[in-house]
C-alpha cells in the first residue's frame, strides 16, 4: 500500500500570489495534486470550469453541503467556496500530496480534522505591494477590490495559526521555500515510524 500523502494547506490575503505559487509547485512536482474547489462565484475572464474552479449555482452548493460532499466550506467575499471531500481523500490514500488553496476560515476547519496537515501562510512583502497587485491583476470590480483590501488585515492576523509563513517577494524564491517545507515535512519522525519498525523487523528475521 502507498504511504499516505501529505495534505498541504496554503492561504494568504487575496492578491498575495498564492495561486501563482501553487501553479509553479504543481508544474515541478508530479507527486503533488491540486484540489479544485467548488464555488458560487462567477468565472473571471479566462477561468475554465473544472480547471480553476467547479462553478456551481447556490442551490447546487447547498446540496453539496447537505450531502456531506465537502471537506470544508466557507463564505468568502459574499460567495461560497468549498473543497470536494472525495477527491482529496482518494489522492492522499494513493500516496499523493494534495494542496488546498483556501481561505483562513476553511483552513482552520481542515486543521481540526487533519491536524497532521501542513499549514502555510503566504504574505506579500508589504500592504502597498498587495494593493498594487490586486489593481494590476485587473480581474476584480472596484467594489470587490475594496472588500479584498479591507479583509487583508483581518486575514493577516490569522497567520499565527499556521505552521509556516512565507513572504512572496519573488515567485521562484517563494516556491523554493514551500518546496523546502514540504521536503522537511516528509522527514518528520511521526510520518516515518514504519522506517524504524522495518529496521527492527529486518534484524530479527
Ligand atoms: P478568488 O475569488 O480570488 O478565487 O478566491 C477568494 C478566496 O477564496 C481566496 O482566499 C481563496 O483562497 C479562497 N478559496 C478558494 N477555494 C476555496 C475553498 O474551497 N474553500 C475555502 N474555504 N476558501 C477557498
Amino acid at each position: 500500500m502507498a504511504q499516505q500523502g501529505i495534505l498541504i494547506v496554503i492561504s494568504g490575503p487575496s492578491g498575495t500570489g498564492k495561486g501563482t505559487i501553487c501553479r509553479e509547485l504543481l508544474r515541478s512536482n508530479p507527486r503533488l495534486k491540486y484540489s479544485i474547489s467548488a464555488t458560487t462565484r462567477k468565472p473571471r475572464t479566462g477561468e475554465v470550469d473544472g480547471v480553476n474552479y467547479i462553478f456551481v449555482a447556490r442551490d447546487q452548493f447547498q446540496a453539496m453541503i447537505h450531502n456531506n460532499e465537502l471537506l470544508e466550506w466557507a463564505e468568502v467575499y459574499g460567495n461560497y467556496y468549498g473543497t470536494p471531500r472525495q477527491y482529496v481523500l482518494e489522492q492522499l490514500q494513493n500516496g499523493y500530496d494534495v494542496v488546498l488553496e483556501i481561505d483562513t476560515q476553511g483552513a482552520m476547519k481542515v486543521k481540526e480534522t487533519f491536524p497532521e496537515g501542513v499549514f502555510i501562510y503566504i504574505i506579500p512583502p508589504s500592504l502597498d505591494e498587495l494593493a498594487d497587485r490586486i489593481y494590476k491583476r485587473g480581474t476584480d470590480s472596484l467594489e470587490s477590490i475594496k472588500t479584498r483590501l479591507n479583509c487583508a488585515s483581518v486575514e493577516l492576523a490569522q497567520a499565527q495559526n499556521y505552521h509556516y509563513v512565507v513572504v512572496n517577494d519573488q515567485v521562484a524564491a517563494a516556491v523554493q521555500k514551500v518546496e523546502i517545507i514540504i521536503t522537511a515535512e516528509k522527514f518528520r519522525a511521526e510520518r516515518n515510524t514504519d522506517l524504524i519498525q522495518n529496521l527492527y523487523r529486518t534484524r530479527c528475521s
